[in-house]
């Protein structure tokens, strides 16, 4: 095998290796970000409160709808026991008992209009907490699927790396040297392959005497334009 020919196929498993590698780190990113996980969670924790705040409306109601009912109860029987004979005394027990009966009427509706805002704040809890739940679910799922992922990625990371310790190793070391110098200013493409004439990363067509010198297999021809060591494949 030629210097140009491992050094390009070092180029592709390196290529190949950046790219898992990319793919672990976009993994890593996705599997901090459970910002959709803990929004659902907090709307639901507020719809969960604001039930849970209508529901004691509505037992803070109908205690004092019970109290209301007990005083009058009280009142009335204290009317009709013959104990009070005095007319005023009389008359104002019996405004008593009128008042506390229309306070009551009016507590019932209240009641009403506090148990139908209670019902509706619980199925509005009732839709989050399903939604929260299968949020949850989601990201559980998704989590486990790229956590596999990331694991046969990191395994072929692995074994791909070991295999580019040996491609190294049986280039020669100048070789190498140039390839590795030009690996950060070409974008990890150091070696371009040529097609016709062509350049195929920066497209600038070669002249005859370099043409010629790839064609003889001379030694590492560059391209004209970007300077990449260049392959007929
Ligand atoms: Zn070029």
């Amino acid at each position: 095998m030629s210097d140009v020919v491992a050094l390009y196929r070092l180029q592709e498993l390196e290529l190949d290796i950046i790219e898992r590698a990319k793919r672990i780190k976009a993994i890593n990113a996705q599997l901090d970000d459970d910002e959709a996980l803990r929004e659902s969670a907090a709307e639901n924790e507020a719809a969960q409160e604001s039930y849970q705040a209508a529901e004691a409306r509505v037992r803070d109601m109908e205690l004092e709808i019970a109290s209301s009912v007990e005083k009058r109860q009280n009142a009335e029987t204290r009317l009709y026991s013959g104990e009070v004979t005095n007319p005023k005394e009389l008359q104002d027990m019996q405004l008593e008992v009128e008042s506390l009966t229309r306070r009551k009427s009016v507590l019932d509706d209240e009641l009403q209009k506090l148990s139908s805002e209670r019902d509706e704040l619980r199925d509005k809890a009732e839709e989050t907490e399903a939604r929260c739940n299968e949020a949850r679910e989601l990201h559980e799922r998704e989590s486990k699927e790229l956590l596999k992922e990331k694991e046969t990625l990191t395994e072929s990371v692995n074994q791909k790396l070991a295999r580019r310790k040996k491609s190294v190793a049986a280039i020669p070391e100048e070789s190498f040297k140039t390839y590795n110098r030009m690996r950060v200013a070409k974008s990890n493409r150091p070696v371009a392959v040529l097609r016709e004439k062509a350049c195929t990363i920066c497209g600038i067509e070669q002249n005859s005497i370099v043409i010629t010198a790839i064609n003889r297999g001379e030694g590492m021809v560059n391209c004209q334009n970007c300077g990449r060591i260049l392959i007929r494949l």
